[in-house]
């Protein structure tokens, strides 16, 4: 907190004293969606190459000095962040491409990146005496606030929509949230949220609205530059649902960039799936964002509204970077891919990143002599349902040899 300037409204730029406790912007309402901003002069003092070479703390907790939550001790919490930055031999050379990174986040504590922004929504709510905190969301945000809230002893009331995949309300259940399941579609799980936290006064992780989060969540940019030397890469794909995921990234590198610590800012591949992508319409047809349907698989980034219009498009616009959507049939390939070749087992919405990364190296958007990281946001065990339709069931064995050779035969890979 203590490089905290102020907060500005994303729309209307009024700027807010940083001691003030609001959510959004009271003059503009929920759109006014507050960015935090750091004083970097004052930053710059502690935070140099020097700061991170004598850093032994590798978690979220080591880029304190980027965050707004005032103290913490490490052990207290969660392990979350410095997730790893894996090279793609593989795929460099059956690509012919420059440089492929695959930062995966699936590696959290709750296996998605959404662990960034809830360790720091619990933090604020326990600097602010709250004993629970609510959110909605399509399952990630849900599960990661409930694990993350439960090793601080904080108590969870999670709004999720129907569709919400098996996995993750497994993990609901099994962090001990008070679970809402809402008969409806993500849409229908915000808005009762938004009443349900204005009538019982709970803290609100809703990821647009606080303001927090996306400096949590920028951790991976912050990290992804460090893994690289900050030498960083020519672009960074990233799969897009309400924006805040996109626009932390943007944070984190435009943070190092005023620090002086990198010479420029990626490029920011934008990936929806085709069958809900409201900002890739927005931007090919340059209009402003109409809602869509939430027809994919892809169920982390099927978010008909999206509730981070702006900064998502000053991510974006701002980085010189672009927006492309992938359809549900590409994204089990590219999940398929990156398991096989990769090790990497990734949900629907963390290998549409990949697939969109596919798509824009086949049709010229990025260059092969560009390096690239693409950031697995969700690993696959949260989703095995959509994992498994992308492959057919083998028939059973015979307990003997020749039944298994004439298995092997048809099935060896
Ligand atoms: C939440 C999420 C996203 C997208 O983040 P937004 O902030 O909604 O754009 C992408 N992938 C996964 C796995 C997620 O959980
Ligand atoms: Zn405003």
């Amino acid at each position: 907190m203590k490089y905290v300037k102020d907060y500005e409204c994303t729309l209307c730029h009024k700027t807010f004293p940083k001691t003030s406790t609001y959510m959004t912007c009271p003059e503009c309402g929920e759109l006014g969606i507050l960015d935090i901003r750091f004083d970097y002069e004052q930053m710059k003092k502690e935070v140099n190459l020097d700061y991170f070479k004598n850093n032994q703390e590798y978690s979220i907790w080591r880029y304190l000095p980027f965050l707004t939550v005032t103290s913490v001790d490490p052990k207290s919490t969660l392990s979350v962040g410095w997730s790893p930055l894996y090279s793609s031999s593989y795929f460099e050379k059956t690509l012919g491409v420059n440089k492929l990174y695959f930062k995966d986040d699936g590696q959290n504590p709750t296996s998605s990146l959404k662990d960034r922004a809830s360790i720091v929504a619990v933090m604020k709510a326990k600097e602010l005496g709250y004993d629970t905190i609510a959110c909605s969301s399509t399952g990630n945000a849900a599960s990661s606030l409930a694990g993350n809230a439960a090793k601080c002893g904080l108590k969870t009331v999670i709004f999720v929509p129907k569709r919400a995949p098996l996995g993750k309300l497994a993990q609901l259940k099994a962090f001990g949230t008070t679970l809402v399941k809402v008969d409806g579609d993500y849409k229908a799980a915000f808005t009762l949220s938004k009443l349900a936290i204005n009538k019982y006064g709970w803290y609100n992780r809703n990821a647009a609205i606080n303001p927090h989060l996306v400096e949590g969540k920028k951790t991976v940019a912050l990290e992804i530059a460090e893994q690289l030397e900050f030498n960083v890469c020519d672009w960074v794909c990233v799969s897009v649902g309400d924006g805040c995921t996109i626009a932390s990234v943007y944070k984190g590198f435009y943070d190092l960039f005023q620090l002086g610590l990198i010479a420029k800012i990626p490029k920011l591949l934008g990936i929806q799936a085709k069958g809900c992508s409201p900002f890739v319409k927005a931007f090919n047809d340059s209009c402003s964002l109409k809602e869509s349907k939430e027809d994919t698989i892809a169920d982390s980034i099927a978010v008909g509204i999206p509730r981070n219009p702006v900064k998502a498009i000053n991510a974006i616009t701002k980085s010189s970077g672009m927006m492309i959507s992938v359809t549900d049939e590409e994204i089990l390939s590219a999940l398929k891919e990156l398991g096989a070749k990769e090790g990497i087992f990734a949900e629907p919405a963390a290998s549409a990143s990949f697939a969109g990364y596919l798509k824009a190296i086949q049709k010229g958007f990025i260059l092969k002599s560009e390096t690239v990281t693409v950031i697995i946001t969700g690993n696959g065990l949260k989703d095995t349902t959509s994992a498994l339709s992308a492959f057919k069931e083998e028939r059973n064995v015979l307990p003997n040899l020749e039944d298994l050779q004439i298995y092997l035969k048809e099935n060896i890979r």
